[in-house]
């Protein structure tokens, strides 16, 4: 594997440049963050000690709009990861034609170790600290794992204190009464399911002959796994940070969630439980998850999950990224040997930012739509989008990656050549 998770993503960009006309300038100008800001978070923790966190905010491109991004908060954050994560955010707008570019954010914790008064210091220093880094028409953060409404609530009332106005449009993903959107928490994993829908009728299956394992069961893997499960899918394994549980015939995964969310305390952010406790299962580790005989495999978890070690043993026949880069690139090519088909992240998990896209509309006209017209414009444009990779995936005999990659490197680069080339300077 590459050196650095960014110089895994951008041989993603390399393998797709042969298929793509654009000018070099372009790709120059898309191999390297814009912008990428450290900052350290001093805190007061619960018991009068002082504790300073590192966190990170990168706008990668910019070219098509406002960036935008996520913020993380997992012990794992690391600038390298955060660039990376920028990266695919700009890809993934421009494979959906949403105006913006990419961004990303994070800070280096474990956030259970913390008490929510805790959490929220954290969360309003970190905004003090890039708030002239971040706006509405600048960067737009949004969550991403193991931050939530209430996290995007605490971000937007700082800011709007910073500036002395309040500015529902600075984040989105925020809680439903501070202007977020009606749909929005469901969102990513709605939009993975819609492409599930819109793809699997042309392997000609059905759900109720198709198995799942879903690895990861926060926002997206719960929401995708109770989706599949309701439209007749056979979800037989999912698992979170601590284990997987496993059942041949099917989980009953509506019971696994309430159960999950029952534990979440009143003072608590997060949930304290796990999908192995409270019911019968039979257990299994997150890696015997991702090996399972299953038709359709979803990593909603962390980048990296399938690598060169352990690509050999996936069984899967196909594999909808809902995490971001769970699969690396060296893994990419065993996967494309053993005829497994991947559809990407920067396409299957593009409905959080386009519901994102959705409530940065409905903020800045102060008019907010039905959680109907919200799934029926998120609908219209995963299914949209969807096939006209698949149209180029088969024009050039290509993956689905690369398809995506295609499709988005042409919107990035006609917007960067707009701006003008070295062709335009020199004779
Ligand atoms: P989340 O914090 O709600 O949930 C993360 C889940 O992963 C939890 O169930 C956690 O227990 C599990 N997990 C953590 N470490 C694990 C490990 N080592 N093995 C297995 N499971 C592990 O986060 P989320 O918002 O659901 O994000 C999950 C993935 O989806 C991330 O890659 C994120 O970037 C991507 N994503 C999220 C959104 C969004 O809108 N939330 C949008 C696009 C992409």
């Amino acid at each position: 594997m590459p050196a650095t998770l960014l110089a895994d993503a951008n041989q993603r960009l390399e393998k797709a440049l042969r298929y793509v006309t654009i000018h070099e300038d372009a790709v120059e100008r898309l191999t390297y963050p814009k912008a990428s800001l450290t900052v350290s978070i001093p805190v007061r923790m619960d018991n009068g000690s002082l504790r300073v966190f590192q966190g990170y905010r990168v706008r990668y491109d910019d070219s098509r709009g406002p960036t935008k991004g996520g913020i993380r908060f997992h012990p794992n954050v690391t600038l390298d990861e955060v660039q990376s994560l920028a990266f695919w955010m700009t890809f993934k707008c421009a494979a959906l034609n949403i105006p913006f570019g990419g961004a990303k954010g994070g800070i280096t914790l474990n956030p259970k170790e913390l008490s929510k008064f805790e959490l929220e210091r954290l969360s309003r220093g970190y905004i003090d600290l890039i708030a002239d880094f971040i706006g509405p028409d600048v960067d737009i953060p949004a969550p991403d794992v193991y931050t939530n409404p209430m996290i995007m609530g605490w971000m937007m009332d700082q800011y709007s204190t910073i500036r002395r106005q309040i500015t529902p449009a600075v984040v989105t993903g925020k809680p439903i009464t501070m202007g977020g959107s009606l749909g929005r928490e469901t969102a990513t994993a709605m939009g993975a399911f819609f492409v599930i829908q819109t793809i699997m009728p042309k392997f000609g299956r059905r759900p109720t002959d198709t198995t799942v394992a879903v690895q990861g069961f926060g926002n997206a893997g719960a929401v995708i796994a109770e989706l599949l499960y309701r439209a007749g899918y056979r979800v037989v394994a999912v698992s979170d940070s601590q284990g997987g549980v496993y059942s041949e015939q099917g989980l009953d995964i509506p019971s696994i969630r309430k159960l999950k969310e029952a534990t979440r305390g009143i003072k608590a952010v997060y949930c304290e439980g796990t999908v192995c406790s409270g019911i019968n299962h039979e257990a299994i580790s997150n890696a015997e998850l991702l090996e399972l005989d299953v038709d359709i495999l979803v990593p909603a978890a962390l980048e990296n999950q399938i690598t060169d070690d352990n690509a050999d043993a996936i069984k899967a026949r196909y594999i909808f990224e809902v995490a971001n880069g769970p699969i690396t690139s060296a893994a990419d090519v065993i996967l494309e040997a053993k005829n497994i088909q991947v559809f990407p992240d920067i396409l299957v998990n593009a409905g959080g930012v386009t519901v994102s896209y959705f409530e940065w509309v409905q903020n800045r006209s102060g008019y907010y739509w039905s959680l109907e017209e919200v799934n029926h414009r998120l609908k219209e444009k995963m299914t949209s989008e969807t096939e006209l990779i698949w149209a180029i995936a088969h024009e050039f005999s290509c993956s689905m990656r690369t398809a995506a990659y295609i499709h988005a490197l042409n919107r990035l680069g006609e917007a960067i050549e707009a701006k003008g080339t070295r062709d335009d300077y020199t004779s």
